[in-house]
């Protein structure tokens, strides 16, 4: 199909990672989004590579997280040889606390040849960390913001068309076959089209589809700064964590909201995230406040992303509701999806 044209609709990480790939492929590619690149779900998120509880995981999204792993350092390398852009990728390791599915866990890494040790002991002197915890050590992060920058530049690089500010409202059917999206009265055609919208996904295609649901679970994050890198690993105690980065900052994650498509940051959350953060750590008090934000994950019922051809059409794409998992799956789920459109 090279020579053909596809477009993307949404371009967070998935559709612009899904862009990319298309072009890289020989396509010749339109990416639509109602806002600016990035900017929703996937600048909100963490970078954690991995699953929460991989061991709890649906297996099938379990699957794609343990492949999208596998690719990650070679995928941040391309787009940094390619734009000149670190997204800060490195195996900070992970460390879990007050974990109650010990057992599944190390049944899990067992299974999965993944290294955990139970003594880690390089924390900052005053956290107050429970006496047993695990380590997973392999489990890396990335830096979203630098990550979608440089998908970005890649973009212009590879000359997609991208247009920003743009909400696609509607897809002309004709024979099962999509002939165009529209914007207002203004037609785009195009011979495959990829619905990544995210959270948004469900809507676009309402008048052509009932079986795909997803909706919006919202989840708040904070930023503080310490001077310099004091906390080493990441840490994660029940649905709370810490992603702390090279440069002091430190992340602080995250709540699980279902409010629809709300987006606003609420103090109860703050407080929430605060709170837990210095009964665990207290300096974290005395750290620089950096920011507060949220975004809208989107999740699906079986916690599994819809990724494939939306039945009954010849030539629509689905490639959504990768709830928490997102920015680890965006390149695996990129490819499998270029594999059936090319
Ligand atoms: C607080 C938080 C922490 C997270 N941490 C992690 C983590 O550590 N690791 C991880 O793997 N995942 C994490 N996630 C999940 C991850 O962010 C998402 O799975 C991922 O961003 C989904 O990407 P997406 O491109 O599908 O969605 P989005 O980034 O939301 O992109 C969808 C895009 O579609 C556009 N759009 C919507 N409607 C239209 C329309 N009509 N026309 C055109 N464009 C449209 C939107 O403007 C948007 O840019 C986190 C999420 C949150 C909220």
């Amino acid at each position: 199909m090279s020579n053909k044209d596809c477009i993307v609709i949404g371009g967070g990480i998935i559709g612009m990672t899904m862009a990319r790939e298309l072009t890289m492929r020989g396509l010749s590619v339109t990416l639509f989004d109602k806002g600016k690149l990035g900017m929703e779900s996937s600048w909100a998120a963490g970078g954690i590579l991995s699953a929460m509880r991989p061991w709890s995981e649906d297996p099938y999204s379990s699957e794609l997280s343990n492949l999208g792993k596998e690719c990650y350092a070679k995928f941040v390398e391309e787009l940094k040889q390619q734009t000149g852009i670190d997204s800060e990728y490195y195996q900070s390791g992970l460390l879990m606390i007050n974990a109650t599915d010990v057992e599944q866990l190390r049944q899990w890494a067992d299974e999965n040849q993944v290294l955990i040790a139970e003594n880690y002991e390089d924390y900052p002197s005053n956290m107050r960390l429970p006496a047993k915890s695990i380590f997973l050590s392999e489990i890396a992060q990335v830096r979203v913001s630098k990550l979608l920058k440089a998908l970005h530049a890649s973009l212009i690089k590879l000359d997609v068309t991208i247009f920003e500010n743009t909400a696609i409202t509607g897809l002309e059917i004709n024979n099962a076959r999509c002939k165009s999206v529209t914007i207002g009265s203004k037609k785009y055609y195009a011979d495959s089209f990829i619905l990544s919208a995210g959270a948004w996904s469900q809507q676009i295609l309402a008048s052509i589809n009932e079986d795909i649901k997803i909706k919006p679970v919202m989840g708040q994050m904070l930023c503080v700064k310490f001077s310099r890198q004091q906390l080493k690993t990441m840490v994660l105690d029940g649905g709370h964590y810490f992603i702390p980065r090279r440069d002091g900052h430190v992340l602080i994650g995250s709540t699980m909201e279902n409010v629809g498509f709300e987006k606003e940051t609420t103090q109860s959350a703050r407080n929430e995230l605060m709170e837990w953060a210095c009964a665990l750590w207290p300096d974290i008090a005395d750290a620089e406040f950096v920011k507060h934000w949220s975004g809208l994950r989107p999740a699906t019922d079986n916690g599994k992303p819809y990724l494939g051809k939306l039945e009954d059409y010849e030539n629509i794409y689905i490639n959504a509701g990768h709830f928490r998992k997102g920015i680890i799956q965006a390149p695996i789920c990129a490819r499998n999806i270029a594999d059936m459109v090319c």
